[in-house]
């Protein structure tokens, strides 16, 4: 018996697989040699950032441990900066994994999301964010980032 259910195989014609490669633009966060963070361009909070390995990896179930641990690093790293950056009270991190489990997009991603008290998460996948605005909070980001 397998250690988990069978999942599709991971295809490296998705968006975030491009993005990596450089052949769809992203506004990008961070960078190191085990993930890239970038906006969310249908934020569910102003400030709402996607971190994904650089390694080809589904979702939460296919990844390699070792992967996983390389990349959670920058993941803390980048929550930390949106956090502060943000000026936000707190944060929400998310994984979706399969269709079931809410993911749309198949390359692994964790959502960093900051919140503030009072004030609920837009939609998921709702509204496409001016890309001035998302470019002027990957500023506070980066400048929390130190870069
Ligand atoms: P999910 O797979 O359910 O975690 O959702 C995919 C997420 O990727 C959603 O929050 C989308 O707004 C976001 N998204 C989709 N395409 C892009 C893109 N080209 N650049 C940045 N974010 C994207």
């Amino acid at each position: 018996m397998s250690l988990h259910a069978q999942t599709a195989a991971y295809d490296p014609d998705n968006i975030f697989a491009k993005i990596l490669r450089g052949e769809l633009p992203c506004e990008k966060v961070y960078e190191d040699a085990h993930c890239l963070a970038f906006m969310d361009i249908m934020p569910r909070s102003d400030g709402h950032v996607l971190v994904i390995p650089k390694s080809p990896a589904r979702n939460m179930i296919d990844i390699d441990a070792q992967a996983l641990a390389a990349m959670m690093a920058g993941v803390q790293k980048v929550a930390r900066a949106v956090h502060s950056g943000m000026e936000a009270d707190g944060l929400t991190i998310q994984q979706f994994s399969e269709p079931a489990g809410g993911q749309v997009v198949f390359h692994l991603h964790f959502h960093v999301i900051p919140r503030w008290n009072g004030m609920p998460m837009r939609s998921h996948t709702g509204t496409m964010e001016n890309r001035d605005l998302l470019a002027d909070y990957a500023g506070r980001i980066k400048a929390a980032l130190g870069h």
